[in-house]
């Protein structure tokens, strides 16, 4: 046996072990938590009859990317419940357009989206740890807005529509850069979904997209520690504002460093991934509570007319291939769009450009192409004959719906992961790091978009892709997992129960119940018990493991921090 065997099968094991014990911990949990407090532990279907009518907030924290897909499911939900979608002011417009309610969240996504590139989105591994650290004050204050604005959108009316009826959240849906979402679940102990477009539940198979590590290699353990570490050292850049949030907004206790990072895994909080198992199969080391369903799509494209210039510049040639980077700023973005003009030229292809926020005008275009501002992407994608973007998953799943062979050019987090699946699935070549782009590497992309055997493969997905109703999978699971049977009134279940009398052996009562028990002592109902925390061996021990990580991390990160103001200090 050689060193390198003998070192992975090590691991190996060390992973199935680490894996089996945290198994045996959540099993542990969920018999402490019980049937009814637990979130996750009742294995009964619930279908859309045994869900009485809630008011849900969902919660979304993001680019239009992250918004975008919760406009579907926002609707779905909405055929039965009071729908609130909570996000950035700038999306107002278009949640109110699709016809749901809105609160706006604090924090601007391009300002969001500026910290990515600059940390290179390697939490782990920033290649800018220098732009990080003097953005570090910044992003923390934009934390601290965002998660008190959180608790606002589950409490109080839209502050722009006073006159709507009062919004209390019986459920929270979210994703999870929304930061607020748990602790507000917990203040109101009710229950918590999250939905994601990128994987954070820990699993052997693919790594943590922001941890930096090669999704190509063989690496169960290191890929499984990698969530936990990710969640380790954003709560070790948060912890503080988040137990000021708990404190002064919650009335809740702090949370220690070994409570906070993986507390959606411990409190075993459902999750559902906005993908489908025929594109990146569900990984069998899941728990069952984590599920996937489908992209979902909010079409803004019926009954755009487009410039007459771009209908003439469509019907004047051959089906040209798109190229947007979306929400991502380029650093140099001359130097990009004279990449991409020489590229599409050289592979003898026709071109629309998007000029997104990443502004590729560089000069005037070669006649082949033609500069786009910002046109439903479903309505453009089905008049073209490829796609190359940045990989986020938004832009990735409407390329891959419409049939269209893809080149992605990630330059952070989750774009390798998407450009990783696209290459994977054969719809598409290998992904170019936008640190590669060169002229060469784009047109041998673009070229390969031409091949048989690609433009099938990504027929065939996009076929798939089609037949699948992503936002009914999702409320079919969000329905699953929620703790219905202590939602209900114990006399009219199709109602949900806001108060429990005590005396009447903690019965949960409907608003119109209420005035029969009016004598009796009665409190608002809890759904969910968050405040359980079973005390148990094991969870001490990989506490000490965690807290030990943890410590080590906040000395690490405080001095890097008093080194970069005392130079600051310094330098001005
Ligand atoms: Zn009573
Ligand atoms: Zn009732």
């Amino acid at each position: 046996m050689t060193e390198g065997e003998a070192t992975r099968g090590f691991l190996d094991t060390a992973a199935a072990t680490f894996l089996a014990r945290r198994l045996h911990h959540q099993r542990v949990r969920a018999a402490a938590m019980g049937e009814r407090e637990g979130q996750a532990t009742s294995r009964r279907p619930h279908t859309a009859e045994d869900v009485p009518p809630l008011s849900i907030v969902v919660m979304t924290v993001g680019s239009r990317g992250d918004v975008q897909p919760f406009i579907p499911i926002g609707r779905r939900l909405a055929e039965r419940h009071r729908v609130r979608i909570a996000t950035h002011g700038v999306f107002r417009s278009m949640v109110e357009g699709a016809g749901l309610e809105f609160y706006p969240l604090a924090g601007d996504p391009t300002v969001l989206m500026d910290y990515m590139l600059r940390s290179g989105g390697h939490i782990l591994n920033p290649r800018r740890l220098d732009r990080v650290l003097v953005d570090a004050p910044r992003q923390r204050a934009l934390v601290a807005e965002i998660l008190a604005s959180t608790w606002r959108a589950c409490t109080e009316p839209d502050p722009e529509r006073p006159g709507d009826p009062p919004f209390k959240a019986e459920l929270i849906i979210a994703n999870p850069p929304s930061f607020g979402h748990i602790h507000c679940a917990e203040a109101l102990g009710v229950p918590l979904h999250m939905i994601f477009t990128m994987p954070c539940s820990p699993t052997t198979v693919y790594p943590h997209p922001f941890a930096g590590l090669d999704s190509g290699q063989s690496q169960p353990l290191e890929n499984y520690l990698s969530y936990g570490a990710v969640d380790l050292v954003i709560w070790v850049g948060i912890h503080d504002l988040v137990n000021a949030f708990r404190r002064d907004a919650l009335g809740l206790p702090p949370l220690s460093l070994v409570e906070g990072p993986g507390m959606l895994e411990d409190h075993a909080v459902p999750f559902t991934y906005l993908w489908p198992d025929a594109l990146v199969p569900r990984p069998a080391d899941w728990p069952p509570h984590v599920e996937l369903a489908n992209f979902t799509f909010y079409d803004m494209g019926h009954g755009y007319r487009p410039p007459a210039a771009l209908a003439e510049f469509l019907a004047g040639g051959e089906a040209p291939i798109y190229v947007g980077f979306g929400s991502v700023l380029v650093e140099d973005p001359a130097a990009v769009a004279r990449t991409i003009f020489s590229a599409l030229e050289k592979s003898g292809a026709r071109g629309v450009v998007s000029e997104g926020w990443a502004h590729l005008r560089g000069g005037t275009p070669p006649p082949n192409v033609f500069l786009i501002g910002d046109i439903p992407h479903d309505w453009l994608f089905p008049r073209c004959r490829a796609v190359c973007h940045h990989g986020g998953a938004g832009t990735t799943s409407a390329g891959l719906r419409a049939g269209l062979p893809t080149v992605v050019v990630p330059s952070f987090g989750d774009q390798f992961f998407w450009g990783r699946v696209v290459a994977d699935a054969g719809a598409g070549p290998d992904p170019i790091p936008i640190t590669g782009l060169n002229t060469a590497a784009l047109t041998a992309a673009f070229d390969a978009c031409r091949r048989p055997q690609v433009r099938e493969r990504a027929q065939a997905l996009g076929a798939r892709l089609r037949e699948i109703d992503g936002a009914e999978l999702v409320v079919q699971s969000v329905y699953r997992w929620l703790p219905v049977e202590a939602m209900r009134c114990a006399i009219h279940p199709d109602r949900v129960a806001t108060i429990e009398c005590v005396a009447c052996g903690q019965l949960r009562l409907c608003p119109e119940c209420v005035p029969e028990h009016a004598a009796h002592l009665t409190r608002p109902c809890r759904y969910v018990s968050w405040d359980v925390h079973p005390d148990l061996g094991l969870v001490a021990e990989l506490g000490d493991l965690v807290g030990d990580a943890a410590t080590a991390l906040q000395a690490g990160f405080d001095e890097l921090v008093s080194k970069t103001a005392s130079r600051a200090t310094h330098s001005g």
